[in-house]
């Protein structure tokens, strides 16, 4: 197993192909444009280049890593990889355009994960014809850091499959942890209500988003403040998953909050549109 492709090239899909490129794979990143994919290569190089500053690697692996990816707009491209790991943008729609396609173009043989945060693998799945070779691989933010990979097995993922997948995670230097397809998993069912609360707690005018994020900090030692951390993941993935933990688990217990909505209706996302709860230099061009 040598070729892994890696499809979206956002805050996810650079720290994939990073890790596996780390890890010795020949990495191809995708994404739907040339300036897309071109900015997610550049944060690859950016975060590599600090790894040499600070002596962690050598000139010589700094170029090794970063000559283990190539970039394109064509999946084509990637069509001798083993393992596909999706992580385009949380929508269903897109990713079964996307499984259908890597479906009807990969070789019987490639396994296709996706790195959905929420979404079911059963059902994106369902829209192969190898739905014993799908799978979920969900990554933590910020992936060069983050030790954890929640495995997530569909309906019919089959066992060859899920060790396969198993191996890689641990050859790439993660932790997976298995669990069941259900909506937003383990780590979103559990984090994603927090968050959430902590918006409502900020519409209702309980606190400041300054006092809400200390407490947060210094009473339950959280590393991140929940409306920093929504910042991070992007606000619009943040109300994604509420309506998919909504929608899935019929309980008005997780209704997004309309605070939420209203900034990701003003393009409001977070860290990578500049602005959120916070404010933030990084912005990308598009
Ligand atoms: P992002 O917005 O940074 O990146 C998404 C990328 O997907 C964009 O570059 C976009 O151009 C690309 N894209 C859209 N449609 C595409 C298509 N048809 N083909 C190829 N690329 C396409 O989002 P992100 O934060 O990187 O999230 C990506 C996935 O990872 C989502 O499913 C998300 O739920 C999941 N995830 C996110 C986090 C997080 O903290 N942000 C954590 C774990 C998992």
């Amino acid at each position: 197993m040598k070729n892994i492709m890696v499809v979206g090239a956002g805050q996810m899909g650079s720290g994939i192909a990073q890790v596996c490129a780390q890890s010795g794979f020949h990495v191809v990143l995708h994404d739907i444009d040339l300036p897309r994919v071109e900015q997610g290569f550049r944060k690859i190089v950016e975060n590599v280049r600090r790894l040499r500053k600070r002596e962690n690697i050598t000139e010589s692996e700094e170029n090794r890593i970063l000559n283990n990816i190539k970039i394109t707009t064509d999946l084509y491209t990637g069509y001798d990889s083993e393992l596909v790991i999706e992580a385009a943008i949380e929508q269903m729609g897109t990713k079964k355009q996307i499984f259908q396609q890597l479906d009807e173009m990969m070789p019987k043989t490639t396994i296709l994960a996706t790195n959905t945060s929420s979404l079911p693998i059963t059902e994106i799945a369902s829209v192969t014809n190898r739905p014993e070779k799908v799978i979920g691989m969900h990554f933590m933010n910020p992936v060069p850091v983050m030790k954890l990979v929640e495995i997530i097995r569909g309906l019919a993922t089959s066992d060859e499959t899920y060790s396969f997948v198993k191996k890689v995670t641990e050859q790439i230097g993660k932790v997976p942890v298995e669990v069941n397809d259900y909506p937003g998993f383990i780590s979103n069912r559990i984090l994603m209500p927090m968050i959430n609360e902590a918006i409502y707690a900020l519409q209702e005018g309980v606190a400041t988003k300054e006092a809400i994020d200390e407490i947060m900090k210094l009473g339950m030692n959280h590393p991140m403040g929940p409306l920093q951390l929504a910042d991070f993941i992007g606000l619009d993935t943040c109300l994604y998953i509420m309506e998919i933990l909504h929608e899935g688990l019929g309980d008005d217990k997780y209704r997004p909050c309309p605070l939420l909505r209203k900034y990701v209706s003003a393009g409001w996302l977070g860290k990578k549109s500049g602005k959120g709860f916070y404010e933030y230099e990084e912005k990308r061009t598009r």
